[in-house]
């Protein structure tokens, strides 16, 4: 590996690659680190029909794997390592990884989010066959089916109104007996004449033959066990940036997000980050991307003002 870029970015999904493309494009020395493979969440899904020019949609690792041969055409490099710490206050910045250390005048942090499972036997294998962890990915592959949606905050809410407008029927599954969530999504849903709330339920299994065909609860209060059928059920019970790399060297949000507005700027000097990792509304792949391009500019400005 070499050991000198002008910008090293840690993370090869669309807000890494995007950020590489638009870098490299702007004549910087430029290095991907990626741990698995190039893509990040939405090499895991295999039909991906909202980002923009794909009419018929796109494989997601398909999509993934255009984005990383595009920005390699103009000479960004991939290394394919796990980073496994940072001194991202020191001049250079030091990232350590697998494969050795890397210096880099800047860092981009595009390490993504992984929303959080619900930990069932077979959730991972009923992935797209049932499980769904966002109603705005996913929700048109439910069009007109009953639905349940597992969460009690603003996501989850988010969810069940977006799918109420989908589905045929949408049941809010939560653990308590209230919601979390802002007034705002109360009125809405009480509103919707298609959501019904499952109140003190805590899911057990994932009922399914090939696909998921209900969900086994027990009611926390009275202890009775019950199923519900449905052809779907979205998990919406947080995402958990992956920001444990930093060690405290970054300002981050409540949530744990890396603190950056729109520019990508973080609390520290040439340090950037972009994609879900970072404190945002709509954790995308249109979004991610746009993130990749907007570093480049501050990168730009920073760079600039070190020579
Ligand atoms: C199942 C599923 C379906 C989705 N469908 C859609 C859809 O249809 N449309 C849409 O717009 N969005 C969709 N999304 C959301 C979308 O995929 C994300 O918003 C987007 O991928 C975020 O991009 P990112 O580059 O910020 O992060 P990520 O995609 O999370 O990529 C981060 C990358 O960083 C790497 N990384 C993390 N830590 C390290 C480390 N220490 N060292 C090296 N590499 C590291 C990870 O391996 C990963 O590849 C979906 C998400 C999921 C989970």
């Amino acid at each position: 590996m070499e050991k000198r870029y002008d910008v090293v970015i840690i993370g090869g999904g669309p807000a890494g690659y995007s950020a590489a493309l638009y870098c490299v494009r702007a004549g910087f020395s430029t290095l991907v680190l990626e741990m698995l493979s190039a893509g990040g969440q939405m090499s895991t899904t295999t039909q991906v029909d909202n980002y923009p020019g794909f009419e018929d949609g796109i494989d997601g690792f398909e999509l993934a794997e255009k984005m990383q041969a595009g920005a390699e055409r103009f000479g960004a490099v991939s290394e394919f390592a796990e980073v496994t710490g940072l001194q991202l206050a020191s001049s250079p910045k030091i990232i350590s990884t697998s494969s050795g250390d890397v210096e880099a005048r800047t860092v981009v942090l595009a390490t993504g989010a992984a929303p959080r499972k619900l930990e069932l036997a077979d959730e991972e294998e009923l992935i797209g066959r049932g499980v769904a962890y966002c109603a705005t990915c996913d929700g048109m592959y439910y069009k007109d089916k009953v639905v349940a949606v597992a969460g009690g905050g603003n996501s989850a809410a988010a969810d069940a109104l977006t799918l109420s407008k989908i589905c045929k029927k949408v049941y809010l599954v939560h653990r308590r007996d209230s919601l979390r969530a802002g007034k705002g999504y109360l009125d809405a849903l009480t509103q919707a004449k298609n959501i019904e709330f499952v109140w003190n339920a805590q899911i057990d299994r994932l009922l399914h033959e090939e696909k998921l065909t209900g969900l086994a609860l027990t009611d926390r209060v009275t202890g009775k066990q019950t199923t519900l059928a449905c052809d779907g059920v979205f998990v919406a019970i947080g995402r958990v940036p992956n920001t444990a790399l930093l060690d405290g060297q970054l300002a981050l949000d409540a949530q744990g997000y890396i603190e950056a507005d729109e520019s990508t700027r973080t609390s520290l000097p040439g340090v950037f980050a972009a994609g879900d990792v970072r404190t945002k509304p709509l954790r995308q792949i249109v979004t991610a991307a746009a993130d990749g391009a907007v570093a480049s500019k501050y990168i730009e400005e920073y760079l600039q003002r070190q020579q």
